[in-house]
């Protein structure tokens, strides 16, 4: 019931715990490989569902606290690596600091499945987005992990002006330029296109943005 995209090579699942935080589960279908994506709060039904498939890597899309909440608990039936940026490994519990093994700008090939993590900092400075693409490039709509940095509507929360033209940047240079059909899905909240976030992003850059700006951000006000 939580599955919410189904391709030829992968299905994605959604779970929804803690500050009403997006988890995820990718399973390869040729090899039921499986790697989870963020670990909020009671994360009951994310493990559950992992269980019938081979989990093989946490990945973290920041360390802000709602996303990692539950990482002791999905740790505990899962002993895997977790990725998740160098500049946030300070906020993992202390217990997971040791299985730190992956960086950004890293390829994680999950079965027939290429995951590929991106620095995309702004929002914190470990911000990563993943890109999940087939191994084989054989035409199947990718999709973007973009955690707390850009969601329907705008960017995330950023801590000065600054942080948000950094993490626009990171948009623009890390998501903006995949296919306009891949598929955006953020740590919270629902879905959207690459497509349909540029052009509300055109807005927002065809107006003069003042320096005070920060914080809540949306493209259309
Ligand atoms: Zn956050």
């Amino acid at each position: 019931m939580n599955t919410i995209f189904r391709g030829k090579h992968w299905s994605i699942q959604r779970f929804i715990s803690g500050f009403a935080n997006n988890a995820f589960l990718i399973t390869c279908k040729q090899t039921n490989k499986s790697v989870i994506i963020d670990a909020p709060a009671e994360p009951t039904s994310l493990i559950s569902a992992a269980k019938n498939t081979e989990v093989t890597a946490i990945l973290i899309t920041h360390g802000h606290r709602d996303h990692v909440d539950g990482l002791m608990d999905v740790t505990g039936h899962y002993d895997v690596p977790i990725g998740i940026g160098i500049a946030d490994r300070g906020s993992l519990p202390e217990s997971a600091q040791a299985s730190i093994n992956l960086v950004t700008d890293h390829d994680l090939e999950i079965g027939n499945i290429v995951i590929q993590a991106v620095a995309t900092p702004g929002h914190t400075q470990g911000s990563t987005c993943f890109i999940v693409q087939p191994i084989n490039n054989d035409n199947e709509h990718a999709h973007i992990f973009s955690g707390d940095t850009l969601f329907p509507g705008g960017p995330g929360k950023s801590t000065s002006h600054t942080r948000l033209i950094q993490m626009i940047d990171s948009i623009k240079t890390h998501i903006f330029t995949l296919e306009e059909s891949t598929m955006v899905l953020p740590g919270h909240g629902e879905f959207i296109t690459v497509g349909n976030s540029k052009k509300e992003y055109e807005q927002f850059s065809s107006r003069p943005l003042d320096s005070t700006v920060y914080g809540n951000v949306t493209w259309l006000q």
